[in-house]
């Protein structure tokens, strides 16, 4: 009991812990009744294992009351309970766009734009030239029609608000018919089924799985159906027995009975994937110059900007969808105007949209580089781990974010291989996962496998501090 006594006297109390060097550093960063608390904490912790130790029938233990250890520990929680949740972190795993990772990093154009933008006032909704009211959406059409060769666009929140709102407008209480084969589900639980009757339309299937005819589309047609919906299977392939229409073929059909095309690409693309030997993917010009009504797509994946849905088209029917109430409601933000702006601005040149967009960096990364990166990071792994662990293999790397599923894109990749008396090569997983920065990577079988790929450069020497310091623990 006297021990118990004299551990308790022992105790530090939390003014004292405040005043400990260490802590004058951290109370210019974290306000002081933050600090506070999290002192006042470790000491009632300490108070607690202090009670269990002594209480009758327990261990004894040697518990260590120093000052600096426990400011040391009080300043760790302060810090941790004042970290942002959202941070940075190094994608190693080689999947380019990974929505679970923020889906793509901005250009830096871009992202120099929209920070531009958030510290002024700017002309969001004035017209510069009239000096009356202006749109929002005037800032992007221009530069969205010059592209697509549309007529009109409009942008919204993300590509699922953009076939919502088009659906809602073109088509509430009436019906959509869309092939079997295109039903698709894009990710988080998304199905077009299910967002093409939140709509308000009618979903009318046709065709099979596999195979959807022209004639499938054309017996439906009633004086009810409002519009085609063809959908981009942008996160699937389909191999053999297949049959799909032509947005020309569609578009045709719908112009002859008098309905509308909606086509879906899901993402935006302008540039032409066979010359970089990937596999073809329709481009926004394409669909449009077939002859859809309104093509949609998403802001933040192959097109490499921020969040965001695009609708490209006729101009009547833009005009329509920018006087739909919803439009309100789902419209974008001036960050993303100014985000957006910047990177479709970069399309004006192919070179500079290949140099400066990073998934088109990314994407279009030679084998024979990616060598030289996996061999640079593996020699200076090799500091860190015992000698023959750290290799350099052939792999292949994904593009991720439903799109391109059958792109093989090789590389090679950094491996670090465990054996038995190396450890549980999961628990470095989740430690790197909870490391400074977090590292995000793949696991196969025995091996980390580290994707030069999706690792910035500038990221390099972070991702050697952060698996030494893992190692170390
Ligand atoms: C990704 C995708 C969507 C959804 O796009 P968001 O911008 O994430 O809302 C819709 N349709 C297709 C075909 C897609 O690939």
């Amino acid at each position: 009991m006297s021990d118990y006594q004299s551990l308790l006297r022992e105790l530090p109390a939390v003014d004292r812990l405040l005043r400990e060097p260490l802590m004058e550093d951290l109370l210019q960063r974290i306000p002081r009744k933050i600090v506070l608390q999290a002192a006042q904490k470790i000491v009632s912790l300490y108070r607690q294992k202090i009670t269990i130790s002594s209480s009758p029938g327990a261990l004894p233990e040697q518990i260590n009351l120093s000052p600096i250890l426990l400011a040391e520990e009080a300043a760790a929680l302060a810090e941790k309970i004042t970290a942002p949740n959202l941070k940075t972190l190094i994608n190693a795993t080689g999947v380019i766009i990974h929505t679970n990772l923020g889906r793509v990093p901005l250009a830096r154009t871009a992202v120099e734009a929209l920070s531009e933008i958030a510290r002024n006032y700017n002309n969001l909704e004035l017209s510069l030239d009239s000096g009356k009211r202006g749109s929002r959406q005037d800032h992007l059409e221009a530069r969205l029609c010059e592209l697509s060769g549309a007529e009109a666009a409009v942008v919204v929140n993300n590509d699922a608000a953009a076939i919502f709102l088009a659906l809602n407008t073109a088509a509430s209480g009436r019906e959509v018919v869309v092939s079997r084969g295109q039903l698709v589900e894009i990710g988080g639980s998304f199905r077009i089924p299910e967002i093409l009757i939140a709509s308000g339309a009618r979903l009318v299937e046709v065709g099979t799985t596999n195979k959807t005819y022209l004639r499938d589309y054309e017996a439906v047609v009633n004086e009810n159906t409002a519009a085609f919906l063809k959908v981009h299977t942008s996160n699937y392939h389909m191999i053999g027995f297949t049959a799909e229409v032509s947005t020309a073929d569609l578009a045709a059909l719908a112009r002859k009975r008098n309905l509308l095309l909606i086509e879906d690409l899901g993402s935006g693309v302008f540039l032409d994937l066979g010359k970089y030997h990937l596999p073809a993917e329709p481009r926004v010009q394409d669909s449009i110059t077939a002859g859809a009504d309104l093509v949609t797509f998403s802001g933040d994946k192959m097109l490499g900007g921020p969040q965001a849905g695009i609708i490209v088209g006729r101009k009547d029917l833009i005009a329509y969808i920018r006087s739909n109430q919803l439009a309100r409601i789902l419209r974008i933000d001036k960050f993303t105007i100014a985000a957006l702006e910047a990177t479709l601005h970069l399309y004006l040149d192919e070179d500079t949209a290949l140099q400066e967009i990073p998934v088109w960096r990314m994407l279009t990364a030679s084998s024979e580089s990616l060598c030289i990166r996996a061999n640079g990071l593996a020699a200076r792994f090799a500091e860190i781990f015992r000698p023959g662990r750290v290799t350099v293999i052939e792999g292949l790397s994904r593009v991720g974010g439903g799109a391109l599923p059958t792109a093989e894109l090789p590389t090679h990749l950094m491996a670090v291989r465990f054996d038995p008396e190396d450890g549980n090569p999961e628990d470095f997983v989740e430690k790197l996962r909870h490391g400074e920065p977090p590292v995000i990577l793949r696991l196969q079988q025995d091996s980390l496998l580290f994707d030069p790929r999706t690792i910035f450069e500038d990221q390099e020497d972070l991702l050697v501090e952060a698996v030494r310091k893992v190692n170390q623990l």
